[in-house]
């Protein structure tokens, strides 16, 4: 029987020991802060915004919300980045993405402080990772790690193999394992034989961003499956990159979707709050 890993529970237990760090923090009259930024009002957007500002919540972060008009202009984005990067009071600065077409991502991402760069995403926290220094790494690749972890399933050693390079999930998941010691294989749309290289895999990382495109036939027998994809049909039902039902027999663990990694992301968003609070 393979087992269920259940992110939900692991991203509680993380938010319940970040509690306890920020109370202790407010008690040495301490408070931690989060600042989120969204521009416009994409539905998507305004949902994930409204869960980070929950979370906050449950975890005793003050959040700080910025909702400004589509048509702010990137200079004024910029502006307002600057002076939060001046603000002693607050710990981490988020922008939600996507941005309006008008504003270059990569010029906003960068404008953000590293010391305060919660999300991951500046070119120096990528560039810590990568060297293997101290600095915030992207959440949702973060979150994985930690449900390995906390599974205590071993990584060193082990063929990891992760399908999909996108600079916030697929590349910093490669570093992190390289750093926990697995032999790790990027895969990506232009790869031969998928197939054959997956089915090595002792611990097979999914961000590809296809519904069910992993079937039976990509996974080693006893296989740990990670399943990053999220994607909403038209009933509104939620499923992942891996076809579930179908390789649930052959594999050792599998993270459902939704209740795998999806709740983990926030959990290591205010995990990283609270690391730039101590810092
Ligand atoms: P992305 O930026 O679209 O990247 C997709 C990656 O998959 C690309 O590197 C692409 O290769 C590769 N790919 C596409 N088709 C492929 C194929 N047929 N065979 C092999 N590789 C293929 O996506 P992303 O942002 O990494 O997100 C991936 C999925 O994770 C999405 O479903 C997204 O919604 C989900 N996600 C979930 C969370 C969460 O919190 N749970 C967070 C982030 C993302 P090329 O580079 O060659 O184009």
């Amino acid at each position: 029987m393979a087992i269920i890993i259940d992110g939900k529970k692991i991203s509680k237990d993380i938010k319940d020991e970040l509690r306890a760090q920020v109370e202790l923090l407010k008690k040495k009259n301490f408070e931690v802060t989060l600042c989120v930024i969204q521009v416009g009002d994409d539905p998507a957007s305004t949902i994930y915004v409204r869960n980070k500002k929950k979370a906050c919540e449950y975890v005793g972060i003050k959040s700080l919300a910025y909702e400004l008009p589509e048509e702010t202009s990137q200079e004024q984005l910029i502006d307002i980045i600057h002076e939060l990067n001046e603000r002693p009071d607050i710990n981490g600065i988020l922008v939600q993405l996507p941005l309006p077409k008008h504003i270059d991502e990569d010029k906003i991402i960068q404008a953000i402080s590293p010391d305060k760069d919660v999300d991951g995403f500046h070119p120096q926290s990528v560039g810590r990772l990568s060297i293997g220094q101290k600095g915030f790494v992207s959440c949702t690749p973060a979150g994985v790690v930690q449900l390995l972890k906390r599974y205590n399933f071993p990584i060193e050693g082990k063929e990891c193999v992760i399908v999909g390079r996108s600079n916030i999930v697929g590349k910093p998941m490669a570093m992190l394992m390289l750093r926990e010691n697995a032999t790790v294989t990027v895969c990506h749309s232009r790869t031969k034989n998928l197939a054959e290289i997956t089915k090595r895999a002792d611990i097979l990382i999914v961000a590809i961003g296809k519904s069910k495109f992993i079937t039976r036939e990509y996974i080693k027998d006893g296989a740990i499956v990670i399943d990053v994809g999220m994607h909403r049909d038209e009933n509104n039902k939620l499923s992942g990159d891996v076809d579930y039902d179908d390789v649930l027999d052959k594999v050792s663990a599998i993270t459902p979707v939704p209740g795998g990694v999806g709740p983990m992301t926030i959990a290591m968003l205010m995990y990283n709050c609270v690391e730039s609070a101590m810092a």
